[in-house]
């Protein structure tokens, strides 16, 4: 539970990706914020990422997010991302680790069901109800392999209970941040989230990820 991997990995002077080096705003319970970046990297893919205890647990799902009820996406867990990192978007500069454009797909709420979330993490069941701008409903993670494994990093995304509503192809190549398309955000270089973090998961979510001096300053 920590960021050790991810920082290794990483060359924070040569790519715009937060660091996590500040104290992240932490919730708990339930209801935790989730995003879907997609990463047009060396192989397009989807990064699906889930808060706990101030970082986000996160998963590369190469062929995206199951919508039809019963299908099952192949996902991989990766290492944890600073809880900063829901707001990046942008690009990667060529010869840094996930070199590529990365949009912010989708932003909300998403609700371990049925279990404490550290618990079915644990466990490798986590039954989730997302209520992102895209996607709503529920859908299911479960590891592949047994526990005892040294890399236990292979899970299944699987949508259950029922069909989510269909992505529409506008929809499908807009960022929830920037309202931007893949091409607009790789033609614009660097990231823009600057100037508006932290805003399109606030509206999503209806929570805030904002910086620690706002939160004490609300607290005066
Ligand atoms: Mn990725």
């Amino acid at each position: 539970m920590n960021l050790t991997r991810y920082r290794t990995k990483r060359d924070f002077t040569r790519t715009a990706e937060p660091s996590g080096r500040s104290s992240p705003h932490q919730r708990t319970g339930r209801r935790l914020l989730f995003v879907i970046q997609k990463h047009a990297a060396r192989r397009l893919h989807y990064d699906f990422r889930l808060e706990l205890d101030g970082v986000l647990k996160s998963w590369a799902v190469p062929k995206g997010v199951p919508v039809v009820q019963g299908e099952k996406r192949l996902a991989v867990q990766v290492e944890d991302h600073p809880v900063e990192y829901a707001n990046f978007e942008g690009t990667i500069p060529a010869g840094n680790y996930g070199a590529g454009t990365v949009m912010l797909w989708d932003a909300g709420i998403g609700q371990v069901l049925d279990e404490e979330p550290r618990q079915a993490l644990r466990a490798g069941k986590r039954v989730l109800h997302l209520q992102g701008q895209k996607l709503k409903g529920h859908w299911t993670l479960v590891r592949m392999r047994a526990r005892e494994e040294a890399e236990p990093n292979t899970w299944l995304l699987i949508k259950t209970e029922e069909d989510a509503p269909r992505i529409s192809a506008r929809a499908e190549d807009r960022s929830v941040l920037s309202g931007r398309t893949m091409k607009q955000i790789a033609a614009q270089g660097g990231p823009t989230w600057q100037s508006n973090r932290n805003q399109a998961v606030r509206r999503a979510s209806g929570r805030a990820t904002r910086p620690a001096s706002r939160v004490r300053r609300r607290r005066r």
